[in-house]
């Protein structure tokens, strides 16, 4: 029997990286609501059965999974536990990232390697294994979480803005290889959203970010995950 017919997957499964808090845990939110069975990953156990009590908030399946993105091995492992009780993904939500802000003098090869290894080489770690599922049921929706700083730039953020471009540009060259097969590859790129991520700057840089912004406040997680729920949409493609 195919896993299709064993269980309840009324719009297949979204994996979204990163889930556990943050934008990625209301992007997860926002597909169960959708319909989606949702895969969520965090880095500890504990974050992974975090993830797991979002299906009694939403009453949909939501499974959390131990998953860093920086290693293969993990992802080889995540997908077979994927497989074990669900059809591959046909949503996958690259959101998992990560900061270690320095000016480039300062900048320690560590930090360099962090940031690029978790932003951008997880993504072409989890984009090629969900890709094979996606090929297969010709559909399929890859949403890569990048920034504004991205395009603008941001001083002690050279490590953080050279993944977020490398994003960008993967995310449309992959666009280009598979959209014959119905599969869309789009990046969202959020200003500056009240997170752990934000809520750990210094009071003086959260100011002087703020004053950059219209509106004279952090987005919310919810713009981020309202958008993201756009581009899974037949709506959306
Ligand atoms: P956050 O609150 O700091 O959460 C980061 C998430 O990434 C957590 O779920 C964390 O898991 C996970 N993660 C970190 N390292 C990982 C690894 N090696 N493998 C797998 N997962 C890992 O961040 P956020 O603000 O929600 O940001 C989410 C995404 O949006 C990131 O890609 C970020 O660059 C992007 N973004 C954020 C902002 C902003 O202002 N907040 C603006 C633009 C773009 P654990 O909980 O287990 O640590």
């Amino acid at each position: 029997m195919g896993k299709e017919e064993t269980k309840n997957e009324p719009d297949g499964v979204a994996l979204v990286t990163g889930a556990s808090r943050g934008i990625g845990k209301a992007i997860a939110l926002k597909l169960l609501e959708d319909g989606f069975v949702v895969v969520g990953t965090a880095t500890t156990d504990e974050g992974a059965r975090n993830i797991d009590s979002y299906e009694l908030q939403s009453r949909k399946t939501c499974i959390g999974l131990k998953l860093d993105v920086t290693k293969s091995s993990e992802v080889i492992r995540a997908f077979s536990e994927i497989s074990d009780d669900f059809s591959s993904p046909k949503i996958l939500v690259n959101n998992a990232g990560v900061t270690r802000d320095n000016l480039l003098l300062r900048m320690k090869e560590s930090d360099w390697e962090t940031v690029l290894d978790t932003n951008l080489k997880g993504i072409y770690h989890l984009s090629k294994y969900c890709l094979k599922g996606m090929t297969r049921a010709r559909w399929g929706r890859i949403i890569n979480i990048t920034s504004v700083v991205a395009s603008m730039g941001n001083a002690g953020q050279s490590n953080y803005a050279a993944s977020k471009a490398g994003t960008e540009g993967f995310t449309r060259s992959l666009a280009r290889e598979v959209g014959k097969r119905n599969i869309t590859v789009n990046c969202v790129a959020p200003g500056f959203i009240d997170t752990d991520m934000t809520r750990n700057l210094p009071s003086d840089i959260q100011g002087s970010l703020m004053a950059q912004i219209p509106l004279g406040r952090f987005g919310h997680v919810e713009d981020i995950a309202s958008i993201v729920s756009f581009l899974c949409s037949e709506a959306g493609s």
